[in-house]
């Protein structure tokens, strides 16, 4: 399986995916930039989910919020006191170690599966007693173990004196509930309603790595759904949408191609607030996915105390108050685009050679179309072209004149493209084209109109 991780981050390098980051000037590590396919399937994937959660939903709207928040912001949610990840260094080379990973990793000889409630003197105690060591160089001299915060601090200001500490944000949470009564009053929402939100943030994490699984700068696609605490029924009230959520998360990843083997749930017990993780079994082992976590009325109440501004509800019908509870399920761009990728990657020989395809979802893939002139020159380019600027208008399209046909189709099937159009001389006088279906290879003959009006409906 570490095998198919390489397989992925090679093909997207060379395919215009994923660039390693500032590489030519040596890259800085673990940071990437998304190339011209890159950037449009992530585009897909933010405007399904977008579509999904926020656009077809009558009881959520969506939000951006700034990425720079006043820092009261993050003392009142507990970022600049809490958000911590313990740390150790090796006196030997340096390195950084994610001190509760560590406990995780060796599993087989701790017996901890889940490190994330344990205090820096209990992982220090199972790093002596189990003599773990250094996953860098193997060392087994490491400091003691410390909480690193994993704010990401900046100064903004024109003169060091008058410039003031901020924070950039490590989620997008908190701007939904900082804007939560303006939501409310300018939108007239009523319980219950969700925020949806997408962009970036950013955490100095301990250790980064695995490709676009963990980056210092990740983006983000969270939603904040705010329901009524009832007093009688709180907990089924919550229950009830909490595992709504987890449902809808589940079947959005498996209806985007996500292979439904390769996901599961987990309840994660230490946390305060509940929270179910939706893992993926990524080449390097089961890992969050996205995380859907129950976080009660905690943020709102502490944003309330902190500024002094109401933030409760009132039912427009009763006019009685509340402080709503949230169920956030949060997921991650990078996250789920490399989910998707590792799922879709697939080799298989025809006609003894080797096919390299990506199974992507259409709507997830970066090129829906491939238009093909089976000539580089003369009226069959001008009307390929006429009809690739049409199909353009709705559809993200790529374009190729160079190479057999084979090797043009091949080319497709390497980035996901699911339908690559040939034009030919029988498509100058009767308007018809060849349509060639990624996943079976099969061929129709189709009208150009109805592919351009989507009355041709894809293959099966
Ligand atoms: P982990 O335990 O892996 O560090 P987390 O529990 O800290 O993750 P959350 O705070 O729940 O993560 O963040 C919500 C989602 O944001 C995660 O499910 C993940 O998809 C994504 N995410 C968090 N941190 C990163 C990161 N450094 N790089 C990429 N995606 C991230």
């Amino acid at each position: 399986a570490p095998d198919l991780q390489e397989k992925v981050v090679n093909l997207c390098r060379h395919r215009g995916f994923v660039y390693p980051g500032s590489d030519i000037y040596g890259g800085l590590a673990n940071s990437f930039d998304y190339g011209p396919l890159g950037v449009q399937m992530k585009k897909n994937i933010q405007d399904a989910w977008w579509r999904h959660f926020v656009q077809s939903r009558t009881d959520c709207v969506g939000l951006d919020s700034s990425v720079i928040l006043s820092s009261r912001v993050w003392e009142a949610s507990g970022h600049i006191g809490n958000f911590t990840d313990p740390m150790t260094v090796c006196k030997e080379c340096n390195s950084r170690v994610r001190a509760d990973k560590l406990i995780e990793n060796a599993s087989d000889v701790t017996g901890i599966t889940e490190a994330g409630g344990l205090s820096c003197e209990d992982i220090d105690a199972l790093i002596a007693k189990h003599e773990l060591n250094c996953p860098s160089c193997g060392s087994k001299q490491l400091n003691k173990t410390r909480l690193f915060n994993l704010l990401f601090r900046t100064n903004m200001g024109s003169t060091d004196e008058t410039s003031e500490w901020v924070y950039l944000r490590p989620e997008t949470a908190q701007g939904a509930y900082i804007n939560f009564q303006q939501v409310v009053s300018t939108m007239r929402r009523r319980l219950p309603f969700g925020i949806g939100q997408m962009g970036k943030s950013f955490r100095n994490e301990i250790s980064p790595g695995h490709f676009l699984f963990r980056t210092r700068e990740f983006e983000q696609l969270e939603l904040q759904y705010f329901c009524h605490p009832n007093d009688s029924d709180t907990w089924y009230l919550i229950a009830y949408k909490f595992n709504y959520w987890v449902d809808e998360c589940y079947s959005w990843l498996i209806k985007h191609g996500v292979k439904e083997s390769n996901i599961k749930k987990r309840e994660l017990a230490h946390y305060a607030r509940a929270t179910t993780d939706i893992e993926f079994l990524y080449p390097f082992g089961w890992s969050e996915l996205w995380g859907i976590a129950n976080r009660t009325d905690y943020d709102l109440r502490k944003h309330m105390d902190a500024s002094k501004k109401d933030l409760t509800y009132q039912d427009p019908a009763t006019k009685e108050e509340c402080l709503p509870h949230v169920v956030e399920p949060a997921l991650g761009t990078g996250r789920v685009l490399l989910a998707m990728l590792l799922d879709a990657y697939d080799e298989e020989e025809v006609n003894g050679r080797k096919r390299t395809v990506l199974r992507l979802h259409e709507d997830i893939a970066p090129y829906k179309f491939a238009v093909l002139p089976l000539q580089s020159k003369g009226e069959i380019v001008d009307v390929a072209r006429t009809f690739y600027h049409a199909l353009t208008k709705n559809a993200s399209c790529d374009f190729d004149v160079t190479g057999s046909i084979g090797r043009r189709y091949r080319r497709q099937d390497e980035v996901g493209t699911p339908y690559c159009i040939t034009i030919d001389f029988d498509s100058i006088e009767d308007n018809t084209v060849t349509v060639r279906d990624r996943d079976s290879m099969n061929q129709v003959r189709v009208s150009m109109d109805d592919v351009l009006t989507g009355k041709w409906k894809g293959f099966e």
